[in-house]
C-alpha cells in the first residue's frame, strides 16, 4: 500500500484534477493507494487574507470569499457533467455559505483568534478533497472522503498544532481502509480534544500522509508536487540546482526545517521512526525518477559530496542578548529559552560564542516585536543595571544553511564556504554550526540571499564555475572582445570548467540584458534603447539589483564618467577590468579613491591593457616591484600611433605625409592632434609612475606636443593636415643633423626618480627605440636586477585584438581568483 499526497500546484485545475485521476489509476494497478490532498492552489492564502480582513472588521473579506468561491466554481463546472453538476454545484454553495457565516462572526468580532483562523483555513482541504473524491468516482474509481479532523488528534495550539501520535495513530488504523475504495484524505487540517479545528502548520499536507504512512504500515509515501524531486536547493532560486535522487532521512529533516519548503519540516519524523521511504516525485512529470528519501547507505556510484543541499529562509529576525554580566553566570541561557518557550516563540538559529558574553537567536519577523518585550521583562533587572544591553533587533535579514550528512570529519567546507561568500561580498553577520557537523547555518542580509544561494551552490555542486560579465562601451575594442569571448567559450568550458557568460552591453544610447547570457553572434539585435539618459548611473544600478555572483564590469570606454563608478563598483565587491586609461591615469583624487576601494574590497580591479594594450608592462612591473627589485628607469615608446610616424620618417619622407599615411590606415585618433599633442602617452607614463608609488598629477608629465604653435586653435583635421607642412623642413633637417652624429630622432617617455616626461629626443641609430617597425611600442625596464642588460618588452602596442586580448586575459585572471 502507499499513500500519494498532492499538493495544491498538483490540483490547481480541472485539468490538473484529471491528470491526478490519471496517476492515481496508475497507482492502483500496482497497488492499494490512500490519497491525501492539500487545498487548490492558493486557496490557503486567500483564506488567510479574507480572515484577516474580516478580523480588522474590512468588508473587502466578502470580496475575496467570492473570489475563492468563482475559483472552486470554475473548477466545478469544467470537471463535473450535467447529471452531476447540480449536485457539485449545490454543495459547493452549502460549503461556501458555511465559509461566509464564520467569517462573518469574525467580521462582528473583530478578532481574528487562531481557533477563528484554523477553521476558516479548514475550508481549503474540505472543499479540494470532496471535489477530488467525487471526481475520481465520476471516472470509475471508487472514493470515499476521510475528514481528517476526525482521525488526527492534536493539542490546541490551533496553527501549528503538535499531533498527538498515539490516540492519531489509533483512529488512523479504525478509520481509514484502503481496502474497498480509495480513501481521499483532506491534508493539513486536525482537531484538538475539545473538538476544535487546528491544523499542522503550513505545508502541513505532506505530515498528514506520513502520519497515515506510518499507523498504516504503508510501503512507502508518495510526495506528489510541481518539481522534480528535492533538489540541491530551491530550483526557482537557484537556476543550476540539481534533483538528489537519493537523501537520508536526516538530511531531508535538517533540509526542510532550514527552508526546504517542498517538504514540512515534520513530515520526515514519522515514516523515519517507521522505517518507510518517501518518495518526492513530479505530478508535471511523472516520468522523472523524483527523489527516494530513506535510510539506505548511497549507491557507491554516487560521488560522496561533503554538502547534500542547501536551503534558505527568507525573512528572519536577530536577537541579541548581550552584556559583560553574562559572562560565567550560569542560568542565562536557560532563563532566555525558558521565557521564549513560555511565550511559544520558535528559534530558527541559536549562535552564542565562547566569550559568553552575548547569545544571537534568528526568529520569524511575526514574533520579534513580541520576543524583545518579554525578553526586557524577564531581564529587565540586568538591563537597568547595566549589567545587559537592551535587547537588539535586527531586520531584513536572511538564513541560509548548508546540509550535509558527510560534512562532519570532512575539514575545507566552511573555509569553501566562507572563501566563497568573501570574494563575493556577503557579509555574514551570524554563523551557528552543531556538534553533529551535518548544518552550518549563516545570517546574512536579505538582499544578499538569491546571490549567496547561487554562488554556495556553485562552489559545491558544480564542476563548472560561472562569471558573469558586463560590458560598457561597444566600440572596436568591446567588438573585438565580444568575438573572442565568442570563439573560446566553448574551449573555456571544455577546458578550464570555465563559463564566461556575457550578461550585460551598454553604449550611451542602448543596453542589452540577459542573466542567461547573451547571444554573443548576435548581440547587436538585442540592444534595445535606453530610457533614461542618465548615463553610467543606470547600468550599474541594474547590475547591482541583479546581485549575481562572481559578477565582472569590462569597461571598454573611453570616459572619465565610467571611470568614475569604479570605487562604486569596488566596494559592491564587483571587479572590474578595464580597458579605459581615465580611472589610472585621471585624477589624483578618482585615482585614489579607486585604490582605496580596492583595498577594502574582495574584488579585482585589472587595467593590464592601459598601457601598451596587450602588453604585458603593469604586470612585468608589479612583478619586479613586489619581487623586491629596485626599478631605475622606465623608458621606451609607448603611443604606436608616434612609434609609426617616426618609423615611417627614418625610412625618408615628409612629416606631414607620414601623418596623413597614418591617419588613412587608421592608427590616429580622428583628429590627429590628439595624437601628436603627446597625451595619451603622457598617461600612460602617469600610470606607470603612479604604478611605482609617485604621487604625480597629469599636469606633473612633462609633456612634449608635436602640433605647431600655429595649428593648435580651432580647425578642421583636414586643414591641419595641410598646415602641418609648415613643419616637414624642421623635421627633415633635424634627421639630417642627428644622422651626422649617428643618432637619429624619436618621441620616447622616459619615468627616472619621479620624474615623467615625454618628448622628442635624439637617440643612438643604434638603440631599441630606432629600430621599432609600424606601430610597435617597448618599453625598457633598467632595474637593480636588470642593470647591465635591462629587461625589454616590445610588441604591438595598438589595435581592437590586441587589446581586446589584453582585456580578456584580465578577465580571466579574476575568473581565476574568484572561482
Ligand atoms: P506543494 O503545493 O506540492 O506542497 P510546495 O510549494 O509546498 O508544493 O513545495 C514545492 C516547492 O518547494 C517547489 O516549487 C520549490 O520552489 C520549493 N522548494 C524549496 N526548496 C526546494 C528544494 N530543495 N527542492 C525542491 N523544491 C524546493
Ligand atoms: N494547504 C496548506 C498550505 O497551503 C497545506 C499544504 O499545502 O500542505 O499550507
Ligand atoms: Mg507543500
Amino acid at each position: 500500500m502507499r499513500v500519494y499526497k498532492f499538493g495544491g500546484s498538483s490540483i490547481g485545475s480541472a485539468a490538473r484534477i484529471r491528470h491526478v485521476a490519471g496517476i492515481i489509476r496508475n497507482g492502483l494497478s500496482e497497488t492499494r493507494l490512500v490519497v491525501v490532498v492539500s487545498a487548490i492552489q492558493r486557496v490557503t492564502d486567500m483564506l488567510t487574507e479574507a480572515a484577516t480582513l474580516a478580523g480588522k472588521g474590512d468588508v473587502a473579506y466578502r470580496e475575496k470569499l467570492g473570489e475563492i468561491a468563482s475559483l472552486h466554481e470554475a473548477v466545478v463546472r469544467d470537471l463535473f457533467v450535467q447529471s452531476n453538476l447540480g449536485e457539485a454545484e449545490l454543495w459547493l454553495r452549502e460549503m461556501m455559505s458555511e465559509l461566509h457565516d464564520v467569517a462573518h462572526g469574525v467580521f462582528l468580532l473583530r478578532d481574528l483568534s487562531d481557533k477563528s483562523l484554523a477553521l476558516v483555513l479548514s475550508y481549503g482541504e474540505r472543499l479540494s478533497s470532496w471535489i477530488v473524491a467525487a471526481h475520481l468516482r465520476h471516472s470509475g474509481i471508487p472514493a470515499s472522503i476521510v475528514d481528517a479532523r476526525e482521525v488526527i488528534v492534536t493539542d490546541n495550539n490551533h496553527c501549528y498544532a503538535k499531533v498527538d501520535l498515539h490516540a492519531t495513530e489509533r483512529r488512523i488504523r479504525e478509520q481509514v481502509r484502503p481496502q474497498d475504495a480509495v480513501p481521499v484524505v483532506t491534508g493539513f487540517i486536525a482537531s484538538a480534544t475539545d473538538g476544535s479545528v487546528t491544523n499542522l502548520g503550513r505545508g502541513g499536507s505532506d505530515y498528514t500522509a506520513t502520519l497515515l504512512g506510518a499507523a498504516l504500515h504503508a510501503d512507502e509515501v508518495w510526495i506528489w508536487t510541481d518539481v522534480d524531486g528535492f533538489f540541491s536547493a530551491d530550483p526557482k532560486r537557484v537556476r543550476d540546482a540539481r534533483v538528489i535522487p537519493d537523501i537520508s532521512y536526516a538530511e531531508a529533516m535538517e533540509l526542510s526545517h532550514a527552508g526546504a519548503k517542498v517538504l514540512h519540516p515534520l513530515a520526515v519524523q514519522p515514516a523515519m521512526k517507521a522505517g518507510i521511504p518517501v518518495l518526492i516525485r513530479n505530478s508535471f512529470n511523472p516520468e522523472a525518477p523524483g527523489t527516494r528519501i530513506e535510510n539506505k547507505p548511497l549507491a557507491e556510484s554516487v560521488l560522496p559530496r561533503p554538502v547534500t543541499g542547501l536551503t534558505s529562509i527568507n525573512h528572519v529576525v536577530l536577537l541579541n542578548l548581550s552584556g559583560s554580566g553574562m559572562a560565567g553566570v550560569p542560568g542565562t541561557a536557560s532563563r532566555l529559552f525558558s521565557c521564549l518557550a513560555r511565550h511559544s516563540i520558535n528559534i530558527i538559529f541559536i549562535s552564542q560564542a565562547s566569550s559568553e558574553q552575548s547569545i544571537s537567536l534568528a526568529i520569524s519577523p511575526g514574533q520579534a516585536s513580541m520576543a524583545k518585550k518579554v525578553l526586557e521583562e524577564e531581564f529587565f533587572r540586568e538591563i537597568e543595571s547595566r549589567r545587559i544591553e537592551p535587547i537588539h533587533v535586527r531586520r531584513n535579514l536572511a538564513m541560509v544553511a548548508v546540509v550535509g550528512n558527510k560534512m562532519s570529519g570532512h575539514p575545507g567546507v566552511s573555509a569553501q564556504l566562507f572563501e566563497t561568500l568573501g570574494k563575493n561580498g556577503i557579509n555574514v553577520i551570524a554563523v551557528a554550526q552543531g556538534a553533529n557537523e551535518m548544518n552550518i547555518s549563516l545570517v546574512i542580509d536579505s538582499s544578499d540571499e538569491d546571490k549567496a544561494l547561487n554562488c554556495i551552490h556553485e562552489s559545491f555542486f558544480l564542476s563548472r564555475r560561472k562569471v558573469h560579465v558586463f560590458i560598457t562601451g561597444t566600440g572596436t575594442i568591446a567588438k573585438s572582445l565580444i568575438s573572442q569571448i565568442s570563439a573560446h567559450r566553448v574551449t573555456l568550458q571544455e577546458e578550464k570548467d570555465l563559463d564566461v557568460v556575457v550578461c550585460g552591453l551598454a553604449n550611451t544610447r542602448a543596453v542589452a540584458l540577459d542573466i542567461e547570457g547573451l547571444d554573443l553572434e548576435r548581440w547587436q539585435e538585442a540592444m534595445k534603447p535606453r530610457e533614461g539618459h542618465d548615463g553610467i548611473g543606470e547600468y550599474v544600478r541594474l547590475i547591482h539589483q541583479l546581485n549575481l555572483h562572481n559578477t565582472i564590469v569590462v569597461d571598454c570606454t573611453a570616459s572619465t564618467k565610467v571611470a568614475e563608478a569604479y570605487p562604486g563598483l569596488l566596494q559592491s565587491n564587483i571587479s572590474v577590468a578595464t580597458a579605459n586609461k581615465l580611472g589610472m591615469a585621471g585624477s589624483w583624487d578618482l585615482y585614489r579613491r579607486i585604490i582605496d576601494a580596492q583595498r577594502k574590497s574582495n574584488a579585482k580591479f585589472l587595467y593590464e591593457t592601459n598601457v601598451g594594450a596587450g602588453l604585458p608592462i603593469i604586470n612585468t612591473l608589479n612583478d619586479l616591484k613586489n619581487s623586491g627589485d629596485k626599478i631605475i628607469c622606465i623608458e621606451g615608446v609607448l603611443s604606436g600611433t608616434l612609434s609609426f610616424i617616426f618609423n615611417e620618417l627614418r625610412k625618408g619622407g615628409r612629416f606631414s605625409e607620414v601623418v596623413r599615411r597614418a591617419k588613412e590606415a587608421g592608427y590616429t585618433e580622428p583628429d590627429p592632434r590628439d595624437d601628436l599633442s603627446g597625451a595619451d602617452f603622457a598617461r600612460k607614463l602617469l600610470i606607470l609612475g603612479r604604478e611605482l608609488g609617485y604621487h604625480l598629477e597629469y599636469a606633473d608629465v612633462e609633456c612634449e606636443s608635436l602640433v605647431p604653435e600655429s595649428c593648435r586653435g580651432e580647425m578642421s583635421a583636414a586643414e591641419f593636415l595641410d598646415r602641418l607642412a609648415e613643419v616637414d623642413h624642421w623635421y627633415t633637417s633635424e634627421l639630417a643633423q642627428a644622422a651626422t652624429q649617428g643618432m637619429t630622432i624619436a618621441y620616447t617617455g622616459e619615468l627616472k626618480e619621479g620624474r615623467a616626461k615625454v618628448g622628442l629626443k635624439r637617440v643612438p641609430v643604434e638603440s631599441p627605440v630606432a629600430g621599432l617597425n609600424g606601430t610597435e611600442n617597448l618599453v625598457v625596464f633598467t632595474t637593480d636586477r636588470y642593470l647591465k642588460t635591462p629587461l625589454v618588452v616590445k610588441g604591438p602596442g595598438a589595435g581592437g585584438e590586441v587589446t581586446a586580448g589584453g582585456v580578456f586575459a584580465d578577465i580571466l585572471r579574476i575568473a581565476g581568483y574568484l572561482v
